[in-house]
């Protein structure tokens, strides 16, 4: 029988929301601390720049028990996902499981030597407390902690009127309105706010960028949802991925020329469609070593804004502040209103003691996960969303089904500690040698090998279904309906309140 324990979830974007319904429905109690005063983490409003979307189509960022609205668009808007997100915790209800405006400022081990930590949180006035809980699932994101970046002469250029923001913190779109902005960053984030400056009405946009990336468009060659080619079973099996056996790396070796064929059919089709070549900004590298979370969508107008002159594309970096001017790497000067720092974010777990943050991350930077969910170094608990992915909500929803299985002993593969560290030995050497893209975010993303994660988490949890039809399971997008099956035909148990 299992015991209810006292559980806490840090963090209420999606994993908080996906590993609190797990763990509240096999009957534990649920306490969700989350820092910011809403809801929806990367979604919630407060922290969106103008006009952010999803770059997943909406049927590959839900929940397997919810669908987005009908009425929303194929990639819903910030807003709408923040909607949907809300209605998803008031259907559970979650809501009265947050705890808002709680920070987690540091955890260690109970003292009483029971299993489980005593978290000390911090609220906004500043009061600290301390609470013990039987087990934590920290489900902080990667995208919480943001760079800094600071250059030279950046207090006179604010001192003139010049105004510097995170990309985080870009979040009324009338502060670029007639204004020269220059956004530094290469991602999805910087390509947004580049394009939306232009059509906010900014009186000059800059784009600041280090090397051309490939980008994919929402409609490939115009026409094909990306989703058709790049979330299929068929692409991913392209992938050499880990632990194949020795029929499948002959059957790799021999399809090795079409698979050749294959990306390098995608790239022309890229570079015509996106005018790559007009715009300067051919990638150097081959697209498929570089296929991983880190893969931006390509912002719809973003490419024409450059080969039209909306968007002037500098490569390079700032190197400093000169009054109102920004002065490049390469030594160009630009005028400047707005500087956009869209540079992404840290990854880390600080609230973790030092000792814990050693076992859980290696001195090169990747995250030593089991499943990329737990590490048996670090008992009493476990990590939902650090799986990442292009389909996060999902990856989220099958790591917070597994780790409470995991954490209630009731995995039908349960594993040992010294199988999860051969495992993680495992994966990691794939990650440092075979894969060097699988090591990007310090290893924490599972894409593209979406289906062969799924494959492995549904096999632990003891799923007797896992898998839809030969031909659509080969050529169709992972479906959260299916999903939700598949989950549902793991052995069922709940928590028992009353058990000793
Ligand atoms: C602009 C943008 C667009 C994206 N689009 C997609 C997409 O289309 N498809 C896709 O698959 N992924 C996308 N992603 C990735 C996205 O991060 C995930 O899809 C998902 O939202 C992550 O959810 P999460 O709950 O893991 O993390 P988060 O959303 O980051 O939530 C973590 C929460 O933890 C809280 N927290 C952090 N530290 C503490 C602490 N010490 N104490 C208490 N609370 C704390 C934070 O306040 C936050 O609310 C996008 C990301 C961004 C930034």
């Amino acid at each position: 029988m299992v015991k209810q324990k006292n559980v806490c979830v840090i963090g209420a974007g999606i994993a908080g929301l996906a590993a609190a319904k797990s763990f509240a429905a096999r009957g534990h109690k649920v306490t969700v601390l989350e820092r910011s005063g809403d809801l929806g983490g990367v979604w919630e409003p407060a922290r969106s720049y103008p006009e952010v979307q999803t770059q997943s189509p909406k049927e590959l960022y839900r929940f397997t028990d919810k669908p987005m609205p009908a009425s929303y668009p194929e990639w819903p808007k910030g807003p709408q996902v923040h909607a949907y997100l809300t209605d998803y915790a008031r259907d559970h209800n979650l809501i009265p499981l947050m705890r808002f405006n709680t920070t987690v400022v540091s955890m260690k081990r109970r003292e009483d030597g029971l299993p489980g930590w005593t978290l000390e949180t911090r609220d906004a006035a500043g009061n600290t407390a301390q609470e013990t809980f039987d087990f934590a699932a920290v489900c902080t994101g990667q995208f919480n902690e943001r760079k800094e970046l600071h250059h030279p002469g950046e207090d006179k250029f604010k001192a003139a009127g010049g105004i510097i923001l995170h990309s985080a913190e870009h979040t009324d779109s009338s502060i670029v309105k007639g204004k020269k902005v220059v956004v530094l960053g290469g991602s999805k984030s910087a390509t947004d706010i580049a394009a939306h400056s232009v059509n906010a009405g900014a009186s000059a946009v800059t784009f600041v960028y280090r090397e051309p990336v490939w980008r994919i468009p929402y409609f490939i060659g115009g026409l094909i949802n990306f989703k058709r080619i790049l979330y299929i079973r068929a692409q991913e099996e392209m992938f050499r991925g880990w632990g194949l056996s020795a029929l499948s790396r002959l059957n790799h070796a021999i399809a090795k020329p079409f698979i050749w064929a294959n990306w390098r059919g995608l790239e022309a089709m890229l570079k015509t469609q996106l005018k790559l070549k007009k715009c300067d900004m051919v990638p150097e590298g081959r697209i498929e070593d570089g296929i991983n979370c880190s893969v931006p969508i390509a912002t719809p107008n973003f490419f024409p804004m450059i080969a039209d002159g909306r968007i002037k594309a500098i490569r390079g970096t700032f190197d400093h502040y000169d009054g109102k001017t920004i002065m490049m790497s390469g030594g160009q000067r630009v005028e400047a209103d707005v500087a956009v720092l869209a540079i992404g974010f840290k990854l880390g777990v600080p609230f973790l003691p030092q000792e814990y943050r050693d076992k859980l991350i290696q001195s090169d930077g990747q995250y030593r996960l089991y499943r990329v969910i737990a590490n048996p170094d670090l008992a009493d608990m476990g990590f939902v969303g650090f799986n990442s992915s292009f389909c996060s909500v999902l990856t989220a929803e099958m790591a917070a089904n597994w780790l409470v299985r995991y954490a209630d002993g009731k995995l039908a593969k349960q594993p040992t500690p010294a199988e999860m560290h051969q495992d993680m030995d495992r994966i990691l050497h794939f990650k440092r040698v075979e894969r060097p893209a699988a090591g990007v975010y310090g290893g924490l993303c599972v894409a593209p090998y979406h289906f062969k994660h799924f494959d492995e988490l549904l096999d632990d949890m003891g799923a007797t279904s896992k898998r839809r039809g030969a031909l659509v399971e080969k050529f169709t997008p992972p479906d959260a309906d299916a999903y939700a099956r598949f989950l549902a035909s793991a052995p069922n148990y709940k928590a028992d309140a009353t058990a000793a």
